[in-house]
This record gives structure tokens, sequence and C-alpha cells, in this order.
């Protein structure tokens, strides 16, 4: 194992919080450790300190100090600096790719062409973005006018969960910075190390330092960030439960907030669609990334009389999905991130038996040969049939490689029961009639959507969820509106009009 990932030469042996453009040690009476852990090899690669409060206050000075110099810089000239990160990590893209599949467990045949990929692409977008940043302008009567300025926010910080460290980093850290503002990112506890190396790739490609700084640590050191009175906005993705345990903590200081939340989506899938690609679809959809992702299609709609072709065809494929050691070209799906994630997933596939749905195939614990026998966090991935829309496996999010099947008659009852949830982040429609495509997909109550396709994030299109699912989004020009603030101008050309003498 160790001769195939290894931390980058430069690093200390215990890592520490990134701050203005160094390595922090802890300031913290008592410094408190956690490591860094592989759940599918169960292997440690090292340890890192936690930040506490005296690092999260320097970090917010540094910071503070940072922005003021660089909201003054020509914006062409801070997208320049976006754009050389964007070649440099496409230069060492091997390396973070192994880092990345190492600490989030994910099959590296996915991590080589989508992680760093997407932060690539994100930097690359809101670099050439950076120059187009502007205002409009009104026109008032007898000649005055009005216009509006687009001005940076300040010193932000963003919080990550841990499925798409690298790609949560550069989502945030590229308009964020594209628009002036400074940053402090909170990677999840559990995976801490390719935002670290976003750091690095920032400042060999010249980004001032102090614009760009991660702070290590769990839930504590991020509420050390949303309560921060000098921190005036908060781009959070997570959980719903921590999204409004957040915006709770942000209202003391009226902090623009920013969330990415769960999803329980839909995937639809009517009688004319052409059947393979459905089912790859759903593949995509729920295997992908050990099923560990917040759009996954979990709830699969497909019309009745294409039903038992469908899943058979589902299962036969499914059953062919190789699980195995995360560094390994050939693994399809791994481990599940921790122990306690994986005990939360299992207790789904006892509940959905309980509730009387059919295990169909997988929802099993497994062992896998080789490095990672030691790994306690394998199961198959598992399909569920008979499902009603009451079922907890239909309801909550899982958030691992569980898959419910539900069938429904016409297209009318399908809109209605996918949108019978709070949750509102993603949809997908397979179907070959044009018309019934889009009419379906606007009415479907979600933010990200696709039409005979599912889960594709390019940098140039909104990322957004709807209702429980979020506020605000990523990507697209949607990003600079988020990292930014609206000035308006109004200037007089005649006289004041005054009724007083
Ligand atoms: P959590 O909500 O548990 O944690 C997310 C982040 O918040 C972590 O960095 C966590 O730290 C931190 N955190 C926890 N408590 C607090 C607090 N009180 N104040 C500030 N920060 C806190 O989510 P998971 O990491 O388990 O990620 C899975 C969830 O993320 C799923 O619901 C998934 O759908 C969602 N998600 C949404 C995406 C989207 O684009 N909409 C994309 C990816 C995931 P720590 O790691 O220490 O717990």
């Amino acid at each position: 194992m160790a001769a195939r990932v290894k931390l980058p030469g430069s690093w200390p042996a215990r890592l520490q919080s990134w701050v203005g453009g160094a390595w922090r040690p802890s300031t913290s009476a008592s410094v408190q450790t956690l490591p860094v852990h592989c759940s599918a090899l169960n292997k440690t690669l090292c340890e890192y300190e936690v930040a506490g409060t005296e690092d999260v206050e320097e970090a917010v000075r540094v910071a503070t100090a940072a922005q003021r110099e660089w909201a003054r810089w020509a914006p062409a000239e801070r997208g320049r600096v976006l754009r050389r990160a964007a070649d440099i990590l496409t230069e060492r893209n091997d390396e973070l790719s192994a880092l990345e599949a190492f600490d989030t467990s994910r099959p590296l045949q996915e991590t080589l062409y989508v992680d760093i990929v997407s932060a690539r692409d994100a930097l690359e977008y809101y670099g050439g973005l950076a120059a187009t940043i502007g205002g409009e302008m009104i026109q008032q009567p007898n000649q005055s006018w009005a216009y509006t300025i687009r001005e940076p926010l300040g010193v932000t910080c963003g919080i990550g969960a841990w499925n798409y460290p690298m790609q949560s980093a550069g989502w945030k850290a590229a308009p964020a910075l594209a628009c002036g503002n400074a940053i402090l990112f909170k990677p999840a506890e559990d995976t801490p190390l390719t935002a670290l190396a976003l750091g690095e790739v920032l400042r060999e490609a010249g980004l001032p330092d102090g614009l760009y700084n991660v702070m290590l640590g769990a839930g504590e050191t991020g509420q050390l960030l949303t309560r921060h009175p000098g921190i005036s906005k908060v781009s959070f993705t997570g959980s719903v439960p921590t999204g409004k345990a957040i915006c709770r903590d942000a209202a003391d200081s009226l902090k623009k907030v920013q969330m990415e939340l769960g999803g329980k989506s839909p995937l639809i899938i009517f009688e004319d669609t052409d059947l393979d690609e459905a089912v790859s679809a759903t593949m995509l959809a729920n295997w992908y990334s050990n099923g560990e992702v917040c759009s996954n299609g979990t709830r699969v709609f497909v019309q009745a009389s294409i039903k038992d072709r469908f899943l058979d065809e589902l299962v036969r494929r499914t059953g062919k999905i190789k699980l195995g050691d995360p560094l390994d070209m050939e693994t399809q799906m791994s481990a599940l991130i921790n122990e306690k994630h994986f005990a939360k997933v299992m207790s789904y596939i006892e509940k959905g038996q309980a509730e009387g749905a059919r295990l169909v195939m997988g929802g099993e614990r497994v062992s896998v040969e080789g490095d990672c026998a030691a790994s306690a966090c394998f199961m198959t991935p598992a399909i569920f049939d008979n499902c009603t829309d009451d079922m907890s496996i239909v309801r909550e999010e899982i958030f691992g490689p569980v898959a419910s099947i539900l069938t429904f008659e016409t297209e009318e009852e399908v809109v209605r029961r996918a949108n019978d949830t709070d949750f509102g982040l993603s949809a997908g429609v397979f179907t070959n009639d044009i018309r019934r495509a889009h009419r379906v997909i606007r009415e479907v109550k979600a933010g990200t959507t696709w039409i005979n396709n599912y889960n594709l994030a390019p940098a140039e299109i909104p990322w957004i969820g709807h209702k429980s699912s979020g506020i605000g989004g990523s990507n697209g020009t949607l990003g600079i509106e988020d990292w930014t603030q609206i000035k308006s101008v109004y200037v007089e050309m005649d006289k004041v009009d005054c009724p007083y003498e």
C-alpha cells in the first residue's frame, strides 16, 4: 500500500492546516489529532492536527488582509492564476487521483477521470469568466441613470462532504477566488488530503498567500467558521440536518448561506425507452462511487409493462460488478467510507426487508481478498423490488448502494409520486418521446435534472437543489451570483427635485 500511495514529498509527516500559504502547526493548548484512514485497505497513512479557536482566528486575520489586496487585482489577472492552477492539476492528476482513491475508498478508475478533473474544470471555467464579471446599466428619467457593481463578499468559508473532497474544494474555491474573495475551506474529517493539495497547487500557480486556507478538523472546527463574525458567507455541502444547524449558527452574524444538501431522487423510466440505456443509467445512478452520491437516482420508477425485463437486465449486469481494492484499475466498487456509515447503510437492508420489500440481490457484507482483507466495510450492491412509496428505504437518504424499484402505470401518477418527498435535488427521465421528456422534467420538483442520462455535472451548468435539498447553488454563472453582492449606484444628471424651501 505504502508504495502505491504516498504523501507529496513536501508535506510534513503529521499534517496541519494550510494557512497563509504554509502549513500551520496548531496552537491549541492540547493538540488533538485525527487519522487519515482508508476503510477499504484498513490502513492509516498519517494523522493531522485539528484546528482550534486560535487557528481559525489567525486564518481569518490572514485572509482578511489578503482579500483586501486581491479584490483590487484586475479580474483578468485573477482568472489567469486560476487557469494556471487548472493546468497544474492536469499535470498532477495521476498522483492526486491516487490520494483521492485512498482517502475516499472510491475506485481509482473513477477518481482518475472525475475528481481532479472536475476541480480543474471549475478553475478553468471561472478563470475564463473572471474578466466578464460586471453589472448592468439602468436608464432613469432626465438622462439620469443607475448602474450596478458586483462586489466580492470578503472572507468566506466552505465546508465539504467526504464523498467528493477535491470536487467540493474546487467548486467552492474557484468561483470564490474568481470573484475576489478569500476562502477558508474545511474538508470532511475523513478526507482532508486533496483539499490540502489544492492549496499547494494554487500557491504554485501564483495565488497570493492567505486567499485559500484549509482548516482541518471535525464538525467543531466547522462551527468555529460558521459562527465567526468575520466570515460573510458559508458554502456548505452535506446532509440536511447539518445544513439546518449551520443555517442556525450562521444566523447570528447574518451570513449569506449556500446549501448543497442530500437527496432521494427519482429516476423515471418509460416503456418506450431504450432498455439498455436505461439500465446503464440506473447502474451509474446507484453504484457509481459506491452509491455515495448526493444526486443518485435511488427511487427507480419503471413503467409496469417493462419492469420484469428491466429488472432481469439490471440484476444480470449488477452481478458482474467488480468489488475490490480502490487502487486497482479493474475495481468498479469498493468499501464504504467508514464503519459507522457502513452500519447505517446495512441497517436499511434490514429495514427494507422488515417493511415488506423483496431483496432481489446484494446487501451482504463481504470480504475482499488481498490488501483489502482486513476491511469490514464492503457490501454488495443491493436491489429491492416490490417497494412502496411509504417505506423507509424509499423515503430516506441512504447514501450507499441500495436501489429501490417502483412501478407505475401513467405519466400523471409517476410525476405525483416522484414529487412526494421533501428533497428536491435531482431527477432523471428516460423516454424517446421528446414532448413527454420535457413535460415531465418541467413537472418534477428538483433543481438538477437530466433527460436520457444521469449524474453529469459539467462546470458550466448550474448545480442546484430545490426544496430541502439546498439554497443557492454551484457552477455556471449562478456561481458568480452566489459569490458576489450587488451594489447599486444612482447617478443624478439633473437637479435635485426637492419639495423643501
Ligand atoms: P455531514 O452533514 O455529516 O457533514 C458535512 C460536513 O459538515 C463535514 O465536513 C462535517 O464535518 C461538517 N460538520 C458537521 N457538523 C457541523 C457543524 N455543526 N457545523 C459545521 N460543520 C459541521 O455530511 P456527510 O459528510 O456525511 O456527507 C453526506 C451528505 O452530504 C449526504 O446527505 C449527501 O447527500 C450530501 N452531499 C450533497 C451534495 C450536493 O451537491 N448537494 C454533494 C455531496 C454530498 P465531519 O466530517 O467532521 O463530520
